[in-house]
């Protein structure tokens, strides 16, 4: 009998719990080690931030799942693990915090045979002063919650100008180092569309702000898009459509500070700014979610599992290098830790070797340029080929990982929406491949451009509202879950 222990139920988490229960004889336990009792669909989050969609058709209550799966639950928050051991605990472990409100909370121990951590990224507010909703003077839509609070707020931003009161609205990146522009971006354009729907676009001033060099740079050092028999770099791509909805945007900005009505921040020239707003949203910068490692005798191993950004460190080449040597090959491709074979660490948990687009500095050395993105398609895709995996060892069929899962061999689908409703909405789909560009593959592009395309219309609305209802009956497992595609 094998014990199979996921930290985590997001998207990467949630996966591999569901792909191990159905793949494993039932004499071997799946447990599931997660502080919320829900999934939360984070992409439909959005349309939550907006007032569109509410808060309950984004989560999924996780404890019925997974007794009806079988799957074991223990909602609480991991804290350590103990990869060898000790000597009162002869296998290896993890420690958890239990969260169930009313419960008690003394730490408990989950023993494991295998360990998948997929706890997501720990949102780093506190790197801005003043950035945040808790106890910060900005937004967010990373949670469900913060979504609720930012529509609330954007709702009263949309009234004072019903009544008349002009208002500036920022979208974007709360740090210099964020990931996630392509969530940002979302935003921006279902808040543009909302003002435009409650007749109040003129007395917006809508801004973009970012740590993109470029528009359309994604974190994926910006694609060329296959658009109507066009090649387009997605900076053209991404900025006809700012001109078309006469957004403004702050490029290669670092944010230092928010007050009340203003954001400062430096840009990539290395100069000082000002921006004033009244309603703001911006994304905070990520690390992992800060997991400590002992060894048998109670040392501290941290290092030798997690890199200095708390992200768990894999198969992967962190050998630093600048951007010009940087190789499709330094990604992982088994997401299993070097020294600790039976753990293995997927979606945003896992540390990447280095960001995907160039990095960039300002001359005063503040570093600004996005990380690597990890989105919903790639997280849920590494979650399937480890649990896989991770079945095929423990049912004696292979002995090392076998199915690769690299995101460098590896396309990526986009639907970023820009407005919602059934006629009206908007969006703007992408597709890409590979996600980490190869430029001695493909000179020039560094991607496929059979597959690397892009549409702005209608129909990419109806494809993200599709996959909203697809994936959300798929985190349900319901009939034939599984042939829904990651
Ligand atoms: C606003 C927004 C919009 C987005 N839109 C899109 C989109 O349209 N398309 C797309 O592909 N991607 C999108 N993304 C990215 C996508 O949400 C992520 O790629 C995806 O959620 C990553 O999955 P994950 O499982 O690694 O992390 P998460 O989904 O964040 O899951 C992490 C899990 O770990 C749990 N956890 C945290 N700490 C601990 C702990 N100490 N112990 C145990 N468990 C823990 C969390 O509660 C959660 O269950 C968006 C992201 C944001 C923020």
């Amino acid at each position: 009998m094998a014990r199979v222990v996921i930290l985590g139920a997001g998207i990467a988490g949630h996966t591999a719990a569901m792909v191990l229960r159905r793949t494993l004889p039932k004499e071997h336990v799946v447990c599931v080690v997660s502080p919320k009792p829900d999934y939360n669909w984070i992409p439909s989050n959005i349309w939550v931030g907006v007032g569109r969609m509410a808060r309950e058709k984004v989560v999924v209550p996780l404890a019925p799942i997974y007794a009806r799966l079988g799957i074991e639950f223990i909602q609480a928050s991991a804290t350590e693990i103990h990869p060898a051991g000790n000597p009162n605990h002869p296998g290896p472990y993890i420690v958890a915090t239990p969260t169930t409100p009313g419960a008690a909370t003394e730490s408990v121990e989950v023993a494991y045979d295998w360990l998948i951590n997929a706890t997501g990224p720990k949102v780093r507010f506190d790197r801005t002063p003043g950035l945040g909703p808790d106890g910060g003077h900005t937004h967010s839509v990373c949670t469900d919650r913060h979504a609720v609070d930012a529509a609330t707020a954007l709702d009263a931003a949309i009234q004072r100008m019903k009544a008349g009161e002009r208002q500036t609205l920022v979208v974007g990146m709360g740090h210099g180092t964020c990931t996630c522009e392509g969530a940002a971006f979302e935003y921006t354009f279902n808040v543009e569309h909302e003002l435009r729907r409650h007749g109040v676009r003129d007395l917006a001033d809508l801004v973009y702000l970012t740590n993109e060099a470029e528009l359309g740079d994604f974190g994926v050092d910006g694609l060329v898009i296959r658009n109507g028999g066009f090649h387009t770099p997605s900076s053209v791509f991404a900025g006809s459509f700012f001109a078309e909805r006469s957004v403004q945007a702050i490029l290669g900005a670092h944010v230092q500070a928010i007050e009340p009505g203003l954001i400062r921040y430096e840009t990539l020239d290395g100069v000082d700014h000002e921006q004033r707003y009244d309603f703001a949203m911006l994304l905070p910068p990520f690390t992992g979610v800060g997991l400590k490692a002992f060894g048998a005798q109670g040392e501290d191993i941290t290092d030798t599992l997690f890199a200095p950004s708390g992200f768990t460190k894999v198969d992967a080449d962190y050998t630093p290098k600048p951007y010009e040597a940087w190789k499709p090959t330094d990604w992982p491709s088994t997401y299993r830790n070097p020294t600790w074979k039976n753990v293995f660490a997927v979606g945003i948990a896992f540390a990447p070797p280095h960001p995907i687009s160039r990095p960039r500095t300002s001359p005063r050395g503040t570093v600004i340029s996005p990380a690597p993105p990890r989105t919903g398609m790639p997280s849920a895709s590494m979650a399937r080929a480890v649990a896989e995996n991770i079945a095929d060892m423990i049912l004696g069929r292979a002995t090392e990982p076998e199915r690769l899962s690299s995101m460098a061999n590896m396309g990526a689908a986009c639907v970023a929406s820009a407005g919602s409703g059934f006629w009206a909405g908007n969006a703007v789909a992408m597709t890409m491949f590979p996600i980490v560009p190869d430029y001695t593959r493909w000179p020039g592009a560094g991607r496929d451009e059979r597959f690397t395309f892009g549409e702005v219309g209608t129909a990419g609305h109806w494809i993200k509202l599709v996959l909203h209802h697809l994936f959300l009956y798929k985190a349900r497992a319901k009939p034939f879950w599984w042939m829904v595609p990651e």
